[in-house]
């Protein structure tokens, strides 16, 4: 049988894309599914707009998903070099065989005789493309050019007249003509090979399999297997997986969310929610799961349960996903990842003292319920800091003008003063005992309580909530409700 063998094939030119990070993440499923490899390829030949911190990027995302490659640039490998700019030698040797056999030839033309000539394909209503005027140059001819200071790509011959048909495991068969695409530039005058060369002689001799890319290079796919077909390679499995659109069916872009995977770990999401997200993100499996580790999908995954249609990119999911992750998760995990916020907006201290520890510790166990992503827990601070509150409506400022208030916040008081430290646990049945002593049910007890404390109706349960603020700051806020809410409190 046929060793399986992808590859993820990353051009370096910016950081790793959400879509980059979808067709690295099918490609590790099926290697992963099918007991194959994965190797890592950069595709760095665009020099002007590669870069090596974008490649350093790319790989540091793959790692925070979890998606491990078998070979690469990092890693080596039986087939390496696995960074395009390293192997032009192999480019070279292969180009000039297809030169001998006069599959390939010398073109001189510049680019004002290119556009004429596409200009003139139009005109008679036909596909701009190439005409091929220097397939058959003398070398005479060839000598001319040169000696005017002209150097030359190297164009592909396009067969006349031939049907390619990809057999696409996603698409199913695709065909194309072959008179509409023209010959093709396969080395450009600087030497380097496109990407439609380079990809192929690559994926040949890495000896892939199985091709899983982005529909976005299905019209790329006949100029490769042309090529495929003049080297006298056998063809991978093609399979290109849909777009990716905005939730209003438009192209997926920065209006829609951030398109980094770097973006993502820097707002508090967590790599297994991304990665859950992504797979669904064109496969589904067979049932109503939603919630899989990375080890579930890939036991599900298979390459006939991907959609032709377009996935729709639906940050509100993502989210969703991510609460439940959040939720899933030990107090310690959600301390760790709240941590680096809390200290960006400057409420704990760089060098975490033990008692801002604990504060953050109480802080994550408060709020992992409310929270869908590490990063919005700034946003619910400012119920657990500061002295200024404001009760935030009538129907809250009423509760506390309830002639049961005074007592109620009086016994609570004393009881708490009683307390040496605060802890969660004896929070609870303080509030007990205050319902008892004064014969009142629990919610004429813990609402005002809550709205002295915090000016709100909702939030995180009362026995973190007081903890987390300290007797201090909580006798600061029960005379400033109070004074809110016109009530003399002794
Ligand atoms: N370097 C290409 C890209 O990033 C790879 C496409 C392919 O997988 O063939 O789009």
């Amino acid at each position: 049988m046929q060793e399986i063998r992808v590859r993820f094939a990353p051009s370096p030119t910016g950081p790793l894309h959400i879509g980059g990070a979808r067709s690295a993440l099918f490609n590790y499923l099926f290697a992963k599914a099918n007991g194959g490899k994965l190797i890592l390829r950069v595709e760095d030949t665009d020099i002007e707009r590669s870069s090596k911190e974008s490649e350093e990027n790319i790989m540091e995302s793959l790692r925070w998903l979890g998606i491990d490659w078998d070979e690469g640039p990092d890693k080596g490998g039986p087939y390496g070099p696995y960074r395009q700019t390293e192997r032009l030698s192999i480019y070279h040797g292969l180009t000039n065989k297809l030169l001998s056999e006069g599959k390939a030839y010398y073109c001189y033309c510049t680019e004002e005789e290119l556009e004429a000539q596409r200009q003139a394909f139009s005109e008679k209503g036909e596909l701009p493309r190439y005409n091929g005027q220097c397939y058959n140059l003398t070398s005479q001819e060839k000598e001319t050019y040169e000696s005017k200071g002209r150097k030359p790509v190297v164009r592909f011959h396009v067969p006349v007249n031939k049907e390619i048909v990809i057999n696409d495991l996603v698409r199913g068969d695709v065909v194309f003509e072959s008179d509409g695409i023209g010959d093709y530039v396969i080395v450009k005058s600087d030497g380097l090979p496109t990407y439609n060369y380079a990809v192929v002689v690559d994926d040949a001799l890495m000896r892939i399999s199985h091709v899983i890319r982005a529909e976005e290079h299905l019209s790329n796919t006949p100029r490769q297997i042309l090529l495929y077909e003049a080297l006298g390679f056998s063809l991978p499995y093609f399979a290109h997986i849909s777009l990716i659109l905005g939730k209003d069916r438009s192209k997926m872009s920065k209006r829609h969310g951030a398109t980094s995977v770097v973006q993502y770990s820097e707002l508090g999401y967590l790599p297994e929610a991304v990665v859950n997200f992504l797979a669904l993100l064109g496969w589904s499996p067979g049932g109503e799961e939603e919630i899989m580790s990375i080890k579930r999908i890939t036991e599900q995954f298979s390459l006939d349960r991907v959609a032709k249609s377009p996935a729709v990119f639906d940050m509100d999911k993502l989210r969703w996903i991510n609460g439940i992750y959040i939720r899933q998760s030990s107090k310690e995990k959600v301390a760790e990842m709240i941590l680096p916020f809390l200290m960006k907006a400057g409420l704990v201290s760089d060098n975490l003292s033990s008692q801002e520890k604990k504060w953050v510790e109480l802080i994550s166990v408060a709020l992992q319920e409310h929270l869908a992503t590490a990063s919005e827990i700034v946003e619910h601070m400012d119920i657990l800091v500061g002295e200024d509150i404001i009760i935030e409506s009538q129907e809250a400022m009423a509760i506390l003008q309830d002639d049961t208030f005074p007592s109620v916040i009086q016994l609570f008081k004393e009881k708490l003063a009683a307390l040496r430290v605060l802890n969660p646990e004896d929070i609870k049945p303080l509030l007990k005992e205050i319902t008892k002593e004064l014969k009142l049910g629990g919610k004429q007890v813990y609402m005002p309580i809550r709205i002295s404390l915090t000016g709100r109706m909702h939030g995180p349960e009362l026995n973190y909530i007081i903890p987390i603020l300290g007797k201090e700051l909580i006798k600061i806020r029960i005379e400033s409700t109070a004074k809110q809410a016109g009530i003399n409190i002794v």
